[in-house]
Parts: structure tokens; sequence; C-alpha cells
């Protein structure tokens, strides 16, 4: 399921942003697409009043470099976020080969990818956010509509990779869909694994 390398769907650039993709001054991406299909899920509200443009990593690269002197400035870079950023996995990393090392490249993910897409991204990517909704398969089917067990063994996969500090995993009070109880122990089972950084919140909706 590895999605074309060479075609990103954006769907918007948002420039200057300060630590809430990642560190120092980042562009996030936004792209479309993902194979889930939760409740409150922002993106396919967007998709439904826009329909992405298809650039290729020069093109994304010409239109993100304005920044370069912020990124390399303040340790910042790109944040590819969606919809799915690692069903693009392959056009990150064509993307990291134009932009090389000197700017931060970190993924917002569900992980709910194929474990080669994963892999790709390991190779290309800084910094993951995965938001991993819950650890309850039945609460993450009712409010995905997906299976939680694809995420949840890519878990296992990028801790063993890149370790705790290059990982912070979102964890949400779902409306309607899960409780504090619940959450904890997530939270819990998370912290089994060896993560370390966590982001709580809730879902506005
Ligand atoms: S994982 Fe994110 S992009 Fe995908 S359906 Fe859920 S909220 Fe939307």
């Amino acid at each position: 399921m590895m999605a074309d390398a060479l075609l990103f769907p954006l769907l918007a650039i948002d420039r200057l942003r300060m630590t809430t993709d990642g560190e120092g001054v980042t562009t996030l991406v936004a792209g479309a697409g993902c194979p889930l299909r939760c409740r409150w899920c922002i993106n396919r509200k967007l998709l439904a009043e826009k329909q992405p443009e298809y650039v290729t990593p020069e093109e994304l690269f010409a239109r993100t470099r304005i920044d370069n002197l912020y990124f390399q400035a303040t340790g910042g870079g790109i944040c590819f976020g969606g919809g799915e950023a690692l069903l693009h996995a392959g056009f990150i990393a064509a993307f990291r080969e134009l932009t090389g090392p000197a700017w931060r490249l970190t993924a917002e993910t569900s992980l709910n990818v194929p474990p080669e897409n994963l892999n790709a991204a390991i190779g290309c990517v800084d910094d993951f956010i995965v938001d991993i909704k819950t650890a309850d398969a039945e609460i993450y089917r009712r409010y995905t509509g997906g299976d939680a067990a694809p995420a949840l063994r890519n878990l296992g996969t990028l801790i063993a990779a890149v370790g705790p500090e290059r990982v912070k995993v979102r964890v949400p009070l779902i409306p309607g869909f899960n409780d504090e109880a619940d959450r904890e122990k997530t939270v819990r089972l998370l912290t089994e694994m060896g993560f370390e950084r966590f982001d709580l919140f809730e879902y506005r909706v």
C-alpha cells in the first residue's frame, strides 16, 4: 500500500508555526488520504471542501525553501500532517534527498499503515507524532472503523528503531467513545512499551 512516491496530495501549507508540530520554526504540509474513518476527523471535512493539488518533491521543496534560514537557525523544518503522512513515506524519502539533513522532518501518523511504509519513514523522518487514539480494540474499531492491531505492532517497531526521544504519542479523550480510565490504561501500556513523551488532550467536537 505504499502510495505514489513522487506525488503528494497537498491540501494546505501553513508556514511559520512555533512548537506545535515539532522543534523550532515549522511549516505544516497537510496531505489528503487516510485508511481510517475517525468519527471526528477534521481532514475529511477539509477534503469535502477542497480538492488536493498533486505536487512533486521538487515542487514542494521549491515552495517551502523560503523558510530555509528559519529552519536552520531554530532546528525546525517540515511537519507532514494529514491525513495519514506515512501513506506518503516514499514521497517523504524523496523530499529528504532534496533537503539534506539540515531540515527537521516530522510526521503525524496513526501508525495504522503497512510495516513497509513505517520502515521507509524510519529512514528519513526525524520525529514522529503518533495519534494512537486508544489501545482498546473495541473502542478503536468503533471510533476509527479500523483494526488497532497494526498500529500497536508498528508502535513496537518504532520504539525499537528510534527510541523514546523522537516520538510523542498523542492520547486523546474522545467524546462519546472513551473516558479517563481508558486513557490511563492506554498510557500505562505505552509506558510499559518504553514511550516517555505523551500529549494528553481532549478532542473538541
Ligand atoms: S487518523 Fe486522522 S486523518 Fe485519519 S481519519 Fe482519523 S482523524 Fe482523520
